[in-house]
């Protein structure tokens, strides 16, 4: 009892220091005070925020040979170096560091293995044809980041320093960023709770760090449009829960369900929620459907809304975001609404449905060919021999354009200088 007590005591001390943190640094910003009533808050302003000038670089001696780009396997090989700052909650953020990759050291009673402090991001780095590196949105996995972050008590830092960071790193790794368009250095931002206790409760302690893999095209020899089984009996995400967070506790759970739809001949899991069986996310992917409207005729390209329970997609925003720019024009409605497995199955039945796609860093956009949902089959609008349908074809061209600096003044990539 005593000891929970003094648990929750704790914990509420350090939640105040952080609030005191905020609410300190707001008001000494709007008006210098001559005197602090706030003693604990003067102390809690002294704490570091992230700074990418505190920067120090130590090389690798040992530089790694270089796979054959035929070679590369997602998030199977790094690059040379690791970048990474440690976080205390008396001090704040320390000097960052980037230091030839190495092995973790931790404490078995580490807060990360027992209660799962850890969360990610997944981003790319890639290499235009003049020769400059390029970031997709890096801001919007910076503001995700943060969410995620903030969600299981670990610290949050400021975006454009972690920006400026993953800039120098990627700048140190550029050899191992191929060029030929569909290759790219994957980024995994990761954060972890370090604080050695099995107390329960928010981390006194943190690390951030970034983690480097070239890979190469998702589809090496074109589109292979994927087979998904309807998922009731597992449910991914609940209103309330987590699921809109990249917490690695959400992946754990998924991977029975995954081996389940897999032994059946099924690629992925088309995750449904609830009696109505609202269709949300496809594997780690957002979904996108395109049909025509029963009544006008129209067509449609839908994806469900962020209600909490669906992940949000730097790709699904984008791919939202051009779609209203280049496909309205043409007569497209553009909706984020839900739609049930009963929706889809009745507009394939009446020959309304156009096509079905998952949308994500790794693919880019990742097109379906049928659905197996209750025993039977629903049909998404690919005619034999074809593995993709025209607008998750087109989407690819222009994302990936943007990506590779096609599109020299769009802002959505970032030129490192
Ligand atoms: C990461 C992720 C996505 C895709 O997000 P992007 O930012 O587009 O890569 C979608 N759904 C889930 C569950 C994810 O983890």
């Amino acid at each position: 009892m005593n000891q929970s007590i003094s648990l929750l005591r704790q914990s509420l001390n350090t939640a105040s220091r952080r609030f005191h943190t905020t609410s300190s640094s707001l008001s000494s910003q709007r008006c210098r005070r001559q005197y602090s009533i706030h003693v604990d808050a003067a102390n809690a302003s002294k704490l570091a925020e992230l700074d990418s000038r505190k920067l120090s670089i130590t090389k690798t001696t040992t530089p790694k040979e270089l796979l054959p780009a035929e070679e590369l396997v997602f998030g199977r090989n790094f690059t040379d170096h690791m970048l990474s700052v440690e976080w205390t909650a008396s001090e704040g953020w320390l000097a960052p560091r980037i230091t030839p990759y190495q092995n973790l050291s931790l404490d078995p009673a580490t807060c990360v293995f027992h209660y799962a402090f850890e969360c990610f991001e997944g981003m790319k780095a890639y290499k235009d044809t003049t020769g400059n590196i390029r970031l997709f949105r890096p801001d919007k996995n910076m503001e995700r980041f943060n969410k995620s972050s903030a969600r299981i008590a670990l610290p949050t830092f400021n975006s454009e320093s972690l920006i400026d960071l993953i800039g120098q790193f990627c700048k140190l790794e550029e050899r191992f960023i191929p060029s030929p368009r569909g290759y790219s250095l994957y980024l995994r931002p990761t954060m972890i709770g370090t604080q050695r206790t099995l107390g329960v409760g928010p981390p006194g302690s943190a690390l951030l760090y970034v983690i480097a893999s070239p890979v190469g095209p998702y589809y090496p020899t074109g589109f292979k449009a994927v087979s998904l089984e309807a998922t009731d009996y597992a449910v991914r995400a609940w209103p309330g829960g987590v699921g809109d967070k990249k917490l690695g506790a959400n992946y754990a759970p998924c991977i029975v369900p995954q081996m389940e739809a897999a032994s059946r001949g099924f690629h992925q899991n088309l995750w449904l929620f609830g009696e109505e069986e609202y269709i949300t996310e496809v594997g780690t992917m957002n979904l996108f459907v395109a049909l025509k409207d029963k009544k006008t005729g129209q067509n449609e390209l839908i994806t469900a809304p962020l209600d909490g329970t669906i992940l949000e997609g730097v790709t699904r925003d984008s791919v939202l975001g051009i779609a209203r720019e280049r496909l309205e024009p043409e007569g497209w409605k553009v909706t984020e609404r839900k739609c049930t497995m009963k929706e889809l199955a009745e507009a394939a039945d009446e020959g309304r449905m156009l096509e079905v796609f998952g949308a994500g860093t790794a693919a880019v956009v990742s097109p379906v060919r049928k659905i197996s949902w209750k025993g039977s089959t629903v049909e998404c609008g690919l005619s034999e021999g074809t593995e993709a349908g025209p607008i998750a074809q087109r989407m690819k061209d222009w994302i990936e354009g943007i990506q590779y600096g096609e599109e020299p003044e769009n802002p959505w990539s970032v030129k490192l200088n």
